[in-house]
């Protein structure tokens, strides 16, 4: 029996099919390098974690990300997690002075954060770009549309 097999989404993946597929994996890689995500040759940051604005390389712009606070929030799980389980691994094995915790864990988890957090943003940029999320999809306009005068005037009563 052949049955040819049709995905749920296929009919809705049709109208976007004129867009070229951007490989997730490789697009938050180049982020997770701080390189443009669609050439992989281009910086990703002008600054510490401002990016640039269009890629020097490629014209690709990168200035559509919304990346906001999702670098925060995963630099924090992940460091939380690695930070955590070694503190109690320490203090349950050697119960070293207070002072040996905050001279060892104060400096790593500063040094991990500011490490983690830059490449983070590069590779969730990456994923926006991929994903063709917000103003990475050339259909997605941020303007919002006009006000209708009538609704306006309905909700005053
Ligand atoms: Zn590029």
């Amino acid at each position: 029996m052949n049955v040819a097999y049709t995905s749920p989404d296929a009919h809705a993946s049709e109208a976007k099919s004129e867009r070229p597929a951007r490989p997730v994996m490789p697009a938050m890689l180049r982020g997770l390098f701080c390189r443009c995500p669609s050439c992989g040759n281009g910086k990703l940051f002008s600054g510490y974690l401002t990016s640039v604005h269009t890629c020097e390389s490629c014209g690709e712009e990168i200035h559509h990300h919304r990346a906001d606070d999702a670098p925060p929030y995963f630099t924090i799980t992940v460091v939380g997690h690695i930070i955590i389980p070694a503190l109690l691994a320490l203090e349950v094995l050697y119960r070293p002075e207070v002072w040996v915790h905050l001279a060892l864990w104060i400096p790593l988890t500063l040094i991990l954060s500011l490490g983690m957090l830059r490449p983070i943003k590069g590779s969730l940029i990456g994923l926006q770009w991929a994903l063709y999320m917000h103003g990475f999809d050339p259909e997605f306009s941020e303007e919002l549309p006009e006000p209708d005068p009538a609704d306006t005037l309905q909700r005053r009563k």
